[in-house]
């Protein structure tokens, strides 16, 4: 009888060693994939960070650091996907647009929020400046118009998982009295004027960025200081955004 039990022993550890490897391809590809799953748009966001907003002067940190974190790309329609780390503005339907990176960070940045500040954002739309904003301080409040918008940007910051910000729909010209005094607000469509009643929700050493013009013109993007009962502002640059509607 020959022994063939050397033999077998041999082929069951190549087996085994066979087995391992594969294993061990196996699970370093399933944790790379599941890193790549968990965001896949890692790579684009850092690169809109950098090319973007660093190399264009954006350098208040907490901004910086909201941009890295908050997924862009949760916040876009379906069909821009492949689009939302793009430099520029993109149609999020009911004729809207979700601002281009840049208009947003500079002005989150010019407002200069701090954890613990109030801040009013008057026109929700898709929810990302919003989303940015709550990066930075708990206290983040939005009011959207549209009805349609009002849903999906607040749908969009829950499943994004910004549950602290404070939604409504209304028309956003009469502010969020309830809630103010507001350390900053934030109007993200071009107003003819400045509404009063937004003015008044500003508390003293407040600040409020809002493009200022008429529609469907370039406007002026506006910084608004409230200094004790004055204001002072501060002409920005040329922007271009969506009128700031009123109910008929
Ligand atoms: N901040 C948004 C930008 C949306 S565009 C984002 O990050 O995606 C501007 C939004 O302002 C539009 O959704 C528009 O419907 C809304 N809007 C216009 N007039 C408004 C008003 N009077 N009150 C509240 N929202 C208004």
């Amino acid at each position: 009888m020959t022994n063939t039990a050397p033999i077998l022993q041999h082929k069951q550890a190549l087996l085994r060693r066979a087995l391992i490897l594969v294993l061990t391809g196996l699970s370093a590809l399933a944790g790379e994939g599941s890193a790549q799953a968990a965001d896949p748009h890692r790579t684009r966001r850092e690169e809109m960070v950098t090319t973007q907003l660093i190399d264009r002067g954006i350098t208040h940190q907490p901004t910086l650091e909201a941009f890295s974190r908050v997924p862009r790309h949760r916040f876009v329609r379906q069909e821009h996907l492949q689009r939302a780390y793009d430099d520029r503005p993109l149609p999020i339907g009911h004729g809207q647009t979700i601002s281009q990176p840049y208009i947003v960070a500079l002005m989150t940045e010019l407002i200069e929020p701090e954890p613990g500040h109030r801040i009013l954002e008057i026109g929700t739309g898709s929810g990302y400046q919003a989303a940015i904003l709550a990066e930075i301080t708990d206290h983040v409040y939005t009011i959207e118009i549209v009805e349609a918008l009002a849903e999906w940007g607040a749908g969009n910051l829950r499943n994004a998982g910004y549950h602290q910000v404070k939604t409504a729909r209304g028309d956003g010209y009469y502010g969020w009295d309830e809630a103010a005094p507001f350390d900053s607000i934030v109007v993200t469509a071009a107003a003819a004027s400045i509404p009063p009643p937004l003015l008044s929700q500003l508390a003293p050493g407040g600040t409020m960025i809002i493009p200022v013009g008429s529609p469907f013109r370039t406007q002026v993007l506006t910084l608004v200081h409230r200094e004790g009962e004055a204001f002072r502002t501060e002409q920005i640059l040329p922007v271009r955004f969506v009128p700031f509607v009123r109910p008929e």
